[in-house]
């Protein structure tokens, strides 16, 4: 299997996937650009706890993992929101992870729900509940070339609670990144116009709005 991994790696060379140079599928470089720390940041009355600061290293790592579902970008994402997730002090409740959902269109792309997927990895590492129950309702656009009010009304009564849902506990939204919290707040509201209570929201990464 050895021979056949470096025979490989002569007619597939692996690639950095945040940088793209030879080698590693990360290189060190790239692998201490992302070093998942601890913010909390308040939009509107939803509070977001992140791991890291987005930049292009870290948009990379998210695009890899996003689209081409590459396991090791993947892994970067999980242990991020796991340690913010064991930093976010949510001991004594009953958390339910509450993943936001992927459009049709991008789930049949991409083969997955990326973040449903992401939450199932970090609820079976973590024990807590994953309760996959978001829905959206209609089409959104990419929310990524678009300025804070644009993203609002993009995401506006977007999501609805799936029928027959019934989460129980306290919970906790979890996305890949924040920006303006659109999408995050549009999720809070459709739960808690539902009678739900919404503790937080944890992402992976904290982005700078367009300005
Ligand atoms: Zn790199």
């Amino acid at each position: 299997m050895r021979i056949f991994g470096e025979l490989s790696q002569l007619i597939f060379p692996v690639r950095c996937f945040g940088c793209n140079r030879l080698g590693l599928s990360i290189c060190s470089q790239c692998r201490s650009d992302w070093q998942p720390q601890y913010f909390l940041s308040h939009f509107a009355n939803l509070r977001v706890h992140s791991a890291v600061l987005y930049s292009p290293t870290a948009s990379k790592i998210i695009l890899a993992a996003k689209e081409n579902g590459l396991k090791e970008a993947d892994k970067l994402i999980i242990e991020a929101i796991q340690g913010v997730l064991a930093q976010a002090n949510f001991a004594n409740r009953t958390i339910e992870l509450i993943p936001i959902p992927s459009s049709p269109s991008a789930r049949r792309r991409r083969g997955r729900s990326f973040m449903v997927d992401i939450t199932a990895q970090i609820a079976q590492r973590s024990g807590f509940r994953l309760t996959d129950v978001l829905e959206l309702t209609r089409r959104v656009s990419d929310q990524s070339g678009l300025h804070a009010k644009a993203r609002a009304a993009n995401m506006e009564g977007a999501f609805a609670l799936k029928p027959h849902a019934y989460p129980r506990g306290d919970l906790v939204l979890i996305d890949d990144v924040v920006t303006t919290g659109a999408t995050l707040r549009e999720a809070a509201r459709a739960l808690t116009s539902q009678g739900l209570n919404v503790l937080a929201s944890v992402t992976a990464c904290l982005a700078q709005p367009l300005r």
